[in-house]
Formats: structure tokens, C-alpha cells, sequence
């Protein structure tokens, strides 16, 4: 009998491998470390699961970035999640901006009916399947039934980022491959939140939204401007607002907010100007801003104010974001770096014919806004397929 092909993580990326290698008509094993296949995928759901955003491929495809980004098919994209997820029989709606959720928001339906399929389609999954490296040229792994070999025909490796690593990937794979002489760009945290040493006046803030403000980085033509909202937490400031300039502000450039964008200098300068000044100015900056926080934040950030009505509306339109550095990977929604593109020859590991890499582990990123779960699912259709040509070569 012909020897299987293997996937091992069975998160979004590994079951769409295993999907392609199962509609090849090969047999194929799906080897998970923990006791239940997708927990990030399924954790994704909880705030809303984004699958995809509905906007042309070109424009959705200049989103990824990293040695990677090329090697995701943009013959993959929104249009095709869409249809791979209406196949599944799950309902689908746009938000105004584009961003498609299942019409529950939940990815457990999703999950349920795709595990279904590929249990018809004689997937075999095998849950608290540790794959712990080579020995002897076969895959090893630790199982409820004690070690076991395995020499498949060909073999998929989709073990995640480091980002959440309670939920199953834990990066334990890069000493494995990087022994074996294959490059990787080191993991760092991509959409996640900043530290802040607050000062003690912050506290009563910790838990409030801010909301009606904008984030500019960068300098002129690279500007990016985030709209969204973010939370200040006792940590910091973490939310869509912040994680859509995440990588940028990561990467130095210098972030600057607007807490007033629907209003220009001059209009917020005289505003500044009227409050009757007996007030006092934590007064002055909420009467004019609107909000508690937006005022706070100003005081925190901007210390000390400059009296002059001119001059604190210039710095209340431009308000540098001061932070502490990123914040830590166990709490990242995505990981950058991973596998670089010159170790891979399409998604084959140069090192070691016959095995391909795919989804986070790969040196790629991108915003939240379903890019991630599209990219994910777009190599791992990519590698199911070539891992299913070198398995039927094999
Ligand atoms: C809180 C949160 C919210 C998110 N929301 C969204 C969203 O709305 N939209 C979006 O596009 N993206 C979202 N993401 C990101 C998205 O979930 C990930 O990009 C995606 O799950 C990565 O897919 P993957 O298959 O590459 O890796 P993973 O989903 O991490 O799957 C890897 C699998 O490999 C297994 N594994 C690891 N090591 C081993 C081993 N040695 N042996 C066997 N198995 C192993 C792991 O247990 C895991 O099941 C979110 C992420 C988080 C954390």
C-alpha cells in the first residue's frame, strides 16, 4: 500500500493542506500535538471571526509583507475563501468596511462541518500527536500509545507562529529545522499591543475604549493613518485600532494621534481658546475634546501642556504615541518572521526534499482584517498540492 501523506498542525493552514492532498486521492494523516484540532482558529471566533475582507485581490495582496509575501497565490483570495466557506454551508456577511464574518461570527460551525468533510474524505486525524523531529530519516512523534515512526510519502509541517502558545503552536519547531540548516528570520510579535508605563493618574482609565481618534505613522508618501478603536489596559494599549499600525510602529517609526481628526488646527484652537480659564484644565481638555479619555491621554503624553490655545491644539492633532515596546508574543494575534523565502524552493524546504512548510510558520505578515486566515488558508492549498505532486513522484 502506498505510504500516506502527513500533515502535521491541524490548524487552518494544515487541514486546507490536508484538504488538497485528500481531493489528490492520496491517503493522508493529520497529526496534532494538542487534544483538539484549530484552538486559535476557534479563538479567533470568539471575538468575531474575520475570515476574509471583500476587496479586490491586487489590493488585498499588498497587504502581506516578508520575505514570504510572494509565495502566497493571489489565484487564492478573498473570492475563494468566500466560496471555500459557503461550500462548507456556513452564511457570510460584509461589514461596512469590507471585512466578511460567518453571519454567527462563531468559527466552531465552520470548523464542525470542515472536519466532517475531511473525515469522508479519509483524513485521518490523530490528536496529542507531538511530532518531536527525525530519527533515523522517519517523522517521530510522541502519542498516547508511546513514540512512534513515520515515513510518508510526503510530508506538510503547519505548527503556527509563537503567538498564543497555550493554544497549541509554540514555536518548538525552530531549533528542530534550524539544526537541520534551514533559515529562519527570527519570530517577533505582528497586531499586538504597546507597554506604557502609565503614570498612577492613568488608572481610572484602564478598561476605557478610545474611540474618534486617528494614528498616523510614518513620514510622507509611506503614511498609514488607523482610525480604529484601541483599549488603554493597565499594560497598555492594545485593539484593531493600534494592530493595524502594529508592525509599523514595531519597526520605529514614530506614531503620531489626532484626537480631534474631524476638526482642523484652527477650528480646535479657538475651541481651546473660549473655555473660560477659571476651569480647571483637565476641565478645559474634556469640555473641548468630548471625552474623558482623549483628554487624559493628552495630559499623560503631552506633559507638560503648553498654555497657549495655538499650541495645544497642534499638540492635541499630533499627539506622539509614547510606549515601551511591544508587547509580548504570548499575547500577539500573529507572528512576523519564521521560515525565510531562501530556504524554500515553491513551499519545499531546500533542506529537506519531500517536506513543505506553510502557513504562519512561514516569514510573513499582515494587518488583522481577515488577511491572516487567507493568507493561511492560501499556502496551505499551495502546499497541499505540491506536496500531493512530489508524493505522487515519490
Ligand atoms: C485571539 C486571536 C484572534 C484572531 N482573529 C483572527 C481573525 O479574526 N481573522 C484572521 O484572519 N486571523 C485571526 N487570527 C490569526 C489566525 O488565527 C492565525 O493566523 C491562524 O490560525 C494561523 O494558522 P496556522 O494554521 O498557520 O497556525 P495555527 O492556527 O497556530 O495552527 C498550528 C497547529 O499546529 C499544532 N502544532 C504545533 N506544534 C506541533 C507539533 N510539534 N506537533 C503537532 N502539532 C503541532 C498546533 O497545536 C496548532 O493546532 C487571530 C489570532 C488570535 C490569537
Amino acid at each position: 500500500m502506498k505510504a500516506p501523506a502527513l500533515v502535521v498542525g491541524a490548524g487552518p493552514a494544515g487541514l486546507m493542506a490536508a484538504q488538497e492532498l485528500a481531493q489528490a486521492g492520496l491517503p493522508v494523516i493529520l497529526a496534532e500535538a494538542m487534544p483538539t484540532p484549530a484552538r486559535k482558529f476557534l479563538m479567533a471566533g470568539k471575538s468575531g471571526l474575520n475570515l476574509t475582507k471583500d476587496q479586490p485581490v491586487a489590493a488585498f495582496h499588498a497587504h502581506f509583507s516578508g520575505s514570504c509575501a510572494g509565495l502566497i497565490d493571489p489565484g487564492f483570495g478573498p473570492a475563494q475563501v468566500i466560496e471555500w466557506a459557503q461550500g462548507l454551508g456556513v452564511s457570510l456577511f460584509t461589514g461596512s468596511t469590507g471585512r466578511v464574518f460567518p453571519v454567527g461570527m462563531k468559527a466552531s460551525p465552520l470548523l464542525r462541518a470542515w472536519l466532517a468533510r475531511l473525515a469522508a474524505q479519509g483524513v485521518g486525524l490523530r490528536t496529542r500527536w507531538r511530532w518531536t523531529g527525525w530519527q533515523d530519516g522517519a517523522m517521530r512523534f510522541d502519542t498516547p500509545e508511546g513514540p512512534t515512526l513515520l515515513r510518508p510519502a510526503a510530508t506538510v509541517l503547519a505548527l503556527g507562529g509563537a503567538s498564543w502558545p497555550r493554544l497549541g503552536s509554540d514555536a518548538a519547531w525552530v531549533d528542530e529545522l534550524a539544526a537541520r540548516g534551514v533559515q529562519i528570520a527570527p519570530l517577533r510579535p505582528a497586531n499586538m499591543g504597546f507597554r506604557v508605563d502609565w503614570s498612577p493618574r492613568m488608572q481610572r482609565h484602564f478598561g476605557a475604549a478610545v474611540k474618534g481618534v486617528a494614528i498616523k505613522v510614518g513620514g510622507h508618501a509611506g503614511d498609514r493613518l488607523s482610525r480604529g478603536e484601541w483599549v488603554v489596559t493597565r499594560a497598555g494599549i492594545e485593539g484593531g485600532g493600534i494592530y493595524e499600525i502594529a508592525a509599523r510602529i514595531r519597526d520605529g517609526t514614530t506614531a503620531l494621534i489626532d484626537l480631534a481628526p474631524d476638526l482642523d488646527h484652527g477650528q480646535l484652537a479657538r475651541k481651546f481658546d473660549k473655555t473660560p480659564r477659571k476651569q480647571s484644565l483637565g476641565n478645559r481638555l474634556r469640555r473641548v475634546l468630548g471625552d474623558p479619555v482623549r483628554a487624559a491621554l493628552l495630559m499623560e503624553w503631552g506633559h507638560p501642556l503648553p498654555a497657549d490655545p495655538a499650541a495645544l491644539a497642534r499638540l492635541a492633532k499630533a499627539l506622539p504615541l509614547r510606549h515601551a515596546g511591544p508587547a509580548g508574543l504570548e499575547r500577539a494575534i500573529s507572528t512576523a518572521g519564521g521560515i525565510a523565502a531562501d530556504a524554500l524552493q515553491g513551499l519545499e524546504l531546500r533542506a529537506l526534499p519531500g517536506t513543505f512548510a506553510t502557513g504562519e510558520m512561514l516569514d510573513w505578515e499582515a494587518p488583522t482584517g481577515g488577511y491572516l486566515l487567507t493568507g493561511c488558508l492560501a499556502l496551505g492549498r499551495r502546499a497541499g498540492r505540491e506536496a500531493a505532486a512530489a508524493a505522487r513522484r515519490s
